[in-house]
């Protein structure tokens, strides 16, 4: 068999992530490639960390993309910052919580588990017993914006309350940069690790991170070697630190480099508070029409993400017939349920990009025929309207 190039079919990617991204990003990834220690790439890295800053609202030194996708960022956090023995709060209200914990144990940590109800926010009150019945803890973990759900939990808040009893803090912000409010230094994160596929417009396999000095230092004054080398930060800091002189670590992504300096010279064009303001609006639009439908929200209104909302999948609706139906009539993911979530709710995403008027009315429009087709109970014919109310006003 002769094996041909591959292309693959036009979509529209309104689920978790990845979500579609914008075509300038891919027209940058496309330019010619150049090596990873040329003062051009270098200059353009400097500039990249700039960006960063600025999309994460800090003025921390140590700000790059770790060259792999979120869960690589997720690692670098926990290999870098959790020494063998250390005891780390981690707070769990959906699938990405339950990562954070294997990342601790893998570390030769304890975790203490601060447990909420999946698709409720973390609950600042469990956190403080917490941390009142384990003095010893050193970090506090949480995931800001839980993809599995779409809960946004208050990160100022948890983060207030780790630094009264004098921890450390790790803060998982994939889903929320760039689509809500991610203040870094306002909120006094110390790390922070995010992905590139979703709010941020770009394709998948880089993580943005960023540490405080405090971090730094605990990383610096480690008893033990980071056990992964690659993530040491340690030593990716003679590559990505400081300004403009870099010694060869690893062999960078250079075009998906490319393609990132794009999205947030993009996002930086828009301006972070008009992203936000966008995701809000569009967000309303799309839920005018859900409900209008009938279909419900799993999340209480003051806690949803805009950029992902979960509803309940309409009785005697088959889960994966009807995404199939969405995929093949309409070229349109949505994305299915996580974990105890599976079969029981959809996730729409309304991410960067993705995040626009025509995307909600196709949403809306296709699934009015998919889940007519499927008898489903449902309002025909009332979702578009109920959207385009809320666009127009
Ligand atoms: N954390 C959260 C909240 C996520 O939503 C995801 C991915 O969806 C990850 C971590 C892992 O990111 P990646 O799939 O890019 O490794």
């Amino acid at each position: 068999m002769t094996v041909k190039s591959f292309h693959p079919p036009q979509r529209t990617l309104m689920g978790p992530g990845p979500s579609d991204v914008n075509p300038r990003i891919l027209e940058a990834m496309s330019r010619p490639t150049i090596g990873h220690l040329d003062p051009a790439f270098i200059g353009m890295m400097d500039e990249l960390k700039g960006l960063l800053k600025y999309a994460f609202q800090t003025e921390n030194e140590l700000t790059m993309p770790v060259s792999a996708p979120g869960s690589a960022g997720m690692e670098t956090c926990f290999a870098n910052l959790v020494e063998p023995g250390d005891k780390v709060v981690v707070c769990q209200n959906g699938v990405f919580g339950g990562r954070m914990k294997e990342n601790v144990e893998r570390c030769g940590g304890s975790a203490i588990m601060v447990e909420d109800e999946w698709g409720k926010v973390v609950d600042p009150n469990k956190l403080d017993e917490a941390l009142t019945a384990n003095p010893d803890a050193k970090i506090v973990a949480f995931v800001h914006a839980e993809t599995s759900t779409g809960a946004q939990s208050d990160a100022k808040t948890l983060v207030e309350i780790a630094h009264k009893h004098d921890c450390l803090t790790i803060v998982d912000a994939v889903t929320s940069l760039g689509g809500t409010a991610v203040l870094v230094d306002e909120w006094n994160i110390d790390a922070i690790y995010s992905g590139t596929q979703k709010c941020l417009s770009c394709t998948p396999g880089l993580s943005p991170v960023s540490f405080s000095q405090r971090a730094l230092e605990k990383v610096r004054n480690r008893s033990s070697k980071v056990q992964s080398w690659f993530l040491d930060l340690n030593l990716v800091m003679g590559y990505w630190g400081g300004e403009g002189k870099r010694a060869y670590h690893h062999t960078a992504p250079i075009n998906a480099l490319y393609g990132l300096h794009e999205s947030l010279v993009i996002l930086q064009e828009e301006g972070l508070q008009n992203a936000w303001a966008r995701h809000a609006k569009h967000h309303q639009a799309l839920r005018a029409g859900l409900e209008a439908m009938g279909l419900s929200f799993i999340v209480d209104e003051k806690d949803r993400l805009p950029q992902l909302n979960a509803v309940t999948i309409p009785e005697g609706v088959d889960d994966a017939s009807a995404r199939a139906m969405l995929l093949n009539d309409y070229s349109l993911e949505i994305g299915a349920g996580l974990g105890v979530m599976a079969g029981k709710v959809w996730r729409i995403g309304l991410m960067g990009h993705a995040c626009n008027s025509r995307n909600v009315y196709q949403c809306l429009g296709a699934l009015d025929d998919v889940l007519g087709r499927m008898n489903a109970r449902v309002e025909r014919g009332v979702a578009v309207a109920a959207a385009h109310k809320v666009l127009s006003a």
